[in-house]
């Protein structure tokens, strides 16, 4: 007799039916994928090793043998993300973005070393913080202690202007030559904004220290065309996720845009660092759908990039001027997928995020600068992303922001309303 598991099956079609069909999904970090993605994700490589790299005529460089195809398929999709990306270097094979930082950390960083990053209430990723990976600390009964007091990463956190949403340049580039690093981060989570790349590669270089953008959130955008390109502001590396605003299924990834032999120590570094530093096996089955994307970002992803940073546009001026104060007002609030919007006249932010959900609007309780307590924070971070690759425009962000400012404001349900506005937009696009 075969085994019983309807049980499980209505699970992942109550999920299914629930979250493709009946919600309005605004959480920045998510995003769907092609239908041509999501089918080939069912295939033989899930069951597969292929530690190392591809073999090629000249190196035999797997621990397995049976790697034939997915030979091809890895140097195809890494040379292919290399000509997106326009650099030197990628390794496709970090299963996620934390992943992808891990392996950073652990190529560039000894016990002693000093970091600098972006702290957690000003958008930092919780992989950059003290008991993040590139903080190698733990948190006990409150306590923020050493793993091992030697093996411990020094941090410290960048200067922001007053309006929190930037970082101020000049105070970062004094900073850097105060500390001295040995690893500098640029990028986060809550990502409004550019971030000025330039200056800090500029005094790093000088004194040879590493540049990473943490681009999880805006690789995307930045393939499109549509957002700063970190290696046009002279950083070396970039770790990112694959499945933010670049729409592909949940991996990580690391590029590199490194030329000189201290350079190449660095990536050769990084290269252990995936393997067997933070990984054996890469999770194979994945890996067509990444090359999918690729080619999908290579001949849409102008297109997607702008539409999305035109909808968060959208969205922020509409919720603002509807009486719900969206964050950088003064700056156009947002330049990426995001937007931030202050909802403490109206609640903490945990019960407007609870309050919308209800109405099947999917966001995220976030700090805005000025935060002080990290569980009740007084924002909601919201990402267009996904409803842009389901079709929506300036015109449905204008009847979200109704919708959201009727749950917000006048504490009304509004859960019939977004299920006929999302019955509209159920094919993915750009592909
Ligand atoms: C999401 C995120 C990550 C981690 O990515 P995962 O793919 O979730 O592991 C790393 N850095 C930043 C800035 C992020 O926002």
């Amino acid at each position: 007799m075969s085994v019983v598991t309807q049980d499980i099956l209505d699970i992942v079609q109550n999920q299914q039916r629930w979250r493709r069909q009946g919600c309005i999904n605004l959480i920045a970090s998510e995003n769907v994928q092609s239908s041509a993605v999501q089918q080939i994700e069912d295939n033989d490589f899930m069951c597969r090793y292929a530690e190392g790299h591809p073999n090629t005529p000249e190196a035999d460089q797997r621990y397995y043998e049976g790697t034939r195809f997915i030979d091809e398929l890895e140097a195809l999709a890494t040379r292919e993300m290399i000509d997106l990306a326009r650099c030197q270097q990628a390794d496709i094979r970090p299963i996620s973005g934390n992943q992808a930082n891990t392996a950073v950390a652990l190529a560039l960083l000894r016990g002693g070393d000093t970091v600098l990053c972006n702290s957690i209430d000003v958008g930092g990723h919780i992989s950059h913080n003290p008991i993040g990976v590139f903080g190698r600390r733990i948190q006990i009964r409150g306590q923020v202690l050493a793993l091992q007091k030697e093996n411990s990463i020094n941090m410290a956190f960048w200067p922001t202007t007053p309006d929190g949403y930037h970082l101020d340049g000049p105070a970062c580039v004094d900073l850097v030559e105060q500390k001295k690093p040995q690893l500098v981060i640029l990028g986060k989570s809550m990502f409004l904004f550019p971030e000025p790349v330039n200056q800090v590669a500029e005094v790093c270089r000088a004194h040879g220290i590493p540049v990473l953008y943490d681009a999880a959130h805006v690789l995307g955008l930045i393939l499109g065309g549509q957002f700063q390109h970190p290696f046009a502001e002279g950083a070396h590396l970039i770790t990112a996720s694959t499945h933010k605003t670049f729409p592909g299924p949940q991996r990580g990834v690391i590029l590199g845009n490194m030329n000189t032999p201290e350079e190449l120590k660095w990536w050769s570094s990084v290269d252990r660092g995936v393997m067997p530093g933070s990984s054996s096996n890469h999770h194979l089955h994945t890996i067509p759908g990444l090359a999918m994307t690729i080619r999908e970002m290579m001949v849409h992803g102008k297109n997607y990039a702008a539409d999305i940073i035109r909808n968060a546009q959208a969205l922020g001026t509409a919720i603002d001027t509807a009486g719900v104060p969206v964050e950088a007002k003064e700056f156009g609030f947002t330049k990426s997928h995001q937007i931030a919007i202050n909802v403490s006249s109206f609640g903490s932010g945990k019960e407007i995020a609870r309050r919308l959900a209800e109405s099947n609007i999917i966001s995220n309780y976030n700090m805005l600068p000025g935060d002080q307590d990290p569980r009740n924070p007084t924002g909601l971070r919201i990402g267009v992303q996904e409803m842009t690759r389901c079709g929506m425009g300036p015109e449905q962000m204008g009847e979200l922001a109704e919708l959201m400012t009727a749950v917000i404001v006048k504490q009304k349900s509004v859960i019939n309303e977004v299920v006929k506005l999302r019955s509209g937009f159920s094919e993915v696009l750009y592909c």
